[in-house]
């Protein structure tokens, strides 16, 4: 049964994979920014959403992209500083590749990368993604997290309040999300794919039940003038997180009844889910995947 799944949660997942990585070869990377309010700007290149806080302490960003956008980020931070664009502090939400790719280049300029202690632990040696066909070898020194923590850590900058907290069992082992106390502003890293199927990497210590639980504790925390910033999609309020949350509690407890009914992933994939959440499926992450995800969780 395990075995089954996984071919199928790989066949589910290759296609969405290529269809990812084939846009590597993209022409110029480019950065668009948005203010979000105070301090805080939303930056977006290709792959997780970047906070920027930048004012007199300096450069905070939250997720570094891809590699490739490294440049264009530098760009974008010397445009909105008017200085040198290097932040002194880089959070890392954790550890997949389309969040941390900048880390190298941010962290042989200076910038002191912060990030939960498994991202390091994931971070320093080889990773086998197995939903994703992909391996990810051991980053170089520089691009590790210097600064590790366990269940949060707070920061005081740009007359901000920075309360870095780590959910466990989420979208990996080693989420976190940042609540800019003032400002009323979450970033949700990857606990939040706006009006998408969320990839969870149960490979990586991820589980979709307390994901959804993660969710439901950061709504118990927000009201409803917080601005919150997903891992991927535009910038968002807690209804739309609330309605996420219900995608997130309906869809798994419809798959969990087919599931104990003795029906396969495959037999699921064919019924489908609800009509009410079909886009969902059109991203990285469709229909089937997400089944697979749910039946790996249990
Ligand atoms: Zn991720």
């Amino acid at each position: 049964m395990k075995q089954l799944l996984k071919l199928t949660l790989t066949a589910a997942l290759l296609l969405a994979a290529a269809a990812l990585y084939a846009q590597d070869g993209d022409a110029e990377p480019s950065v668009s920014t948005t203010a979000i309010k105070g301090n805080l700007h939303l930056l977006q290149g290709k792959g997780g959403n970047v906070v920027a806080s930048v004012g007199e302490d300096g450069i905070l960003i939250i997720d570094d992209d891809y590699a490739e956008y490294a440049d264009a980020y530098h760009t974008a931070l010397k445009q909105l500083s008017g200085g040198e664009g290097v932040p002194r502090f880089v959070i890392n939400t954790h550890w997949h590749f389309d969040h941390v790719g900048s880390n190298g280049y941010w962290g042989e300029r200076g910038s002191i990368i912060m990030a939960h202690s498994n991202v390091y632990q994931r971070m320093s040696t080889r990773q086998e993604m197995k939903a994703l066909q992909r391996v990810v070898e051991a980053s170089p020194k520089a691009a590790l997290p210097v600064v590790t923590y366990g269940d949060s850590i707070l920061l005081h900058f740009n007359a901000e309040q920075l309360e870095v907290q780590h959910f466990a069992r989420g979208h990996t082992d080693g989420d976190s999300v940042v609540f800019f106390v003032q400002e009323n502003v979450v970033h949700m890293g990857d606990h939040f794919f706006k009006e998408r199927f969320p990839f969870v990497d149960v490979g990586s210590g991820g589980n979709v039940f307390s994901y959804a639980d993660n969710v439901a504790t950061i709504l118990a925390r927000i009201d409803a003038k917080t601005v919150v910033v997903p891992g991927h999609g535009s910038l968002a309020n807690k209804a739309d997180l609330q309605r996420y949350h219900h995608m997130l509690t309906t869809t798994t407890a419809a798959v969990v009844s087919m599931l104990d009914q003795g029906m396969s992933v495959e037999d699921i994939s064919a019924q489908g889910l609800s009509a009410e959440w079909e886009s969902y499926g059109n991203g990285f992450i469709n229909t089937q995947a997400w089944i697979s995800f749910i039946a790996a969780s249990r």
